[in-house]
């Protein structure tokens, strides 16, 4: 498209209330990436709507003027969905915060799209209720974010993605039509779901601006340990025991490799080596109960059947605060790549759970084949069938072969039929792996949503869907 940009924004200006844009130049730093670690744009300007309205007005006159959107919330995505794009504003949710109406009878909570997860979090645990979403990012992530990437987290096991928790939305379309899905109930049948639309498109088919979530009764106690196993055979026995005996009482069901626990034991430098002995896989694993004891008896009991069988070597059970801290530190020590290791390339891959072994010994074997030194770092949400793998390569210092890396770990992933994304979504980075989860029938379907929501193509161009074929 062949524009004047300059006449373009002084258009939009004039159709915008005063202080909801900021010139290019004057857009402050955090908004020119997002934490993927691509190389920061400068925006066409900065739009910072402070209601429902004002977003409408706002894409209503982008529309018009054929202007590019980029949505953004607290930027913590990790695939590029909200860095700003060549010619694009980006509008971000930030003024739009706060807590509209927390129903306890309902166990609902009304939120506008820019308040951070924590809030929620303490907002619902402050009436004794939870919001059970959950991911390390929760002080900087938005529900907008969480909403528009699905969001999975660590307690997608027993409470699913944020897709479950969601029982309504308002979001407002390309053209500036609000959509009013402010649901409340459980149960609701009449026609299409429409909140589904927005939930997982990344910012690509409206722009969320309330959400009504669905809360769960607050778990009266829960308890933490973390196990030591043979292999990932034992991980996957583990995986099945406990479901059979702690049922939905099972909340947190983490895998970590060797590569990645020794690597974190080793030099994160705060915390203590939680076993004498090096083992094969390590699991931390959560069970949540509404009794005080009897949660922590009941993951005794079943941890204390699996070692006598020989299933599990070692266990570390925690009897305090402080303890569950120590054994969650070394999962959480993923917010340190950028002091341990400096650049890194993050795969959020998904395979089917029995299949998850195999992939991570094929990957080791593939990344270490073509760059020896490579440190390849194996975790993730096991129960979910969601594998995490980050990769760095010391030769190659602040330039990681991020392509030549992808054209390596995707196919690999795919193969075991797998999926390129188990949470945190396509945007840019994923953009041309797209068809090796998705099948062209799928994706043609997809712009043809996108094409009806989005004529003009305005709302978050270049993210996550390949160019249409020309038929
Ligand atoms: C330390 C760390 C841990 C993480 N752990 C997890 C994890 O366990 N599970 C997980 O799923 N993710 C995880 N993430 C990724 C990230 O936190 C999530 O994707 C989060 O949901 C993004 O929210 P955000 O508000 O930061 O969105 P942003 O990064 O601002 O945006 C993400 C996408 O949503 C769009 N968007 C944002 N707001 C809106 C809106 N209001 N309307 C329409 N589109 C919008 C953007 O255009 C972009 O495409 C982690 C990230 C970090 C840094």
């Amino acid at each position: 498209m062949t524009r004047d940009l300059p006449a373009t924004l002084a258009a939009l200006a004039a159709a915008l209330p005063p202080g909801v844009l900021t010139p290019g130049p004057d857009v402050p730093a955090r908004h020119r990436q997002d934490w993927s670690d691509i190389d920061p744009i400068e925006p066409a300007a900065l739009l910072r709507p402070r209601s429902t309205a004002e977003v409408a007005e706002a894409l209503a006159a982008c529309n018009r003027l054929g202007l590019p959107v980029v949505p953004q919330g607290g930027l913590t995505g990790l695939a590029g969905g909200a860095h700003p794009t060549p010619g694009a504003v980006v509008l971000s949710l930030e003024r739009m915060q706060g807590i509209e109406v927390l129903d306890e009878v309902g166990s609902t909570m009304t939120v506008l799209a820019g308040t951070p997860l924590a809030v929620v979090q303490a907002a619902a645990e402050a009436v004794g209720l939870h919001y059970p979403v959950d991911l390390g990012a929760r002080g900087s992530c938005t529900i907008g974010g969480n909403l528009s990437t699905n969001a999975g987290g660590v307690r997608v096991i027993r409470y699913g993605m944020t897709r479950e928790n969601v029982l309504g939305v308002e979001f407002v379309l390309a053209d500036g039509t609000v959509l009013d899905l402010l649901n409340t109930m459980i149960k609701n049948n009449a026609g299409y779901d429409l909140k589904h639309l927005v939930i997982g498109a990344e910012g690509t088919l409206g722009i969320v601006t309330r959400a009504v979530l669905r809360l769960q009764p607050k778990p009266a106690s829960v308890a933490t340990a973390l196990c030591a196993v043979a292999d990932f055979a034992a991980v996957t026995d583990l995986l099945k025991h406990l479901r059979r005996r702690l049922g939905p009482g099972l909340t947190v069901f983490e895998g970590m490799w060797p590569c990645y626990f020794d690597f974190m034991a080793d030099r994160l430098g705060t915390v203590r080596r939680p076993f004498a002995a090096r083992h094969g896989a390590y699991v931390l694993v959560e069970a949540s109960g509404f009794a005080d004891e009897a949660v922590a008896q009941r993951l005794e009991a079943a941890l204390a059947e699996r070692i006598d069988a020989g299933a599990v070597e070692d266990v570390v059970i925690a009897a305090s605060e402080r303890d569950v801290r120590d054994l969650w530190a070394i999962r959480e020590g993923v917010s340190e790549y950028g002091r341990l290791l400096g650049k890194i390339v993050g795969y959020d891959l998904g395979v089917p759970i029995a299949a998850m072994g195999t992939l991570v010994e094929a990957i080791h074997r593939d990344v270490e084949a073509r760059w020896p030194d490579a440190h390849v770092l194996c975790y993730g949400h096991v129960g979910d069938s969601n594998l995490h793998v980050v990769v760095h390569i010391p030769s190659a210092g602040g330039h990681q072969p991020h392509d030549a890396l992808d054209a390596v770990v995707y196919p690999l992933a795919t193969r075991f039929g797998g999926t390129v994304s188990a949470e945190h979504g396509i945007g840019i980075l994923k953009r041309a792996y797209l068809p090796l989860a998705r099948s062209p029938a799928a994706i043609a379907v997809m712009h043809r949503i996108k094409g009806a929501l989005d004529p003009a193509g305005i709302l978050n161009p270049g993210k996550v869907l390949p160019p249409a074929e020309r038929g």
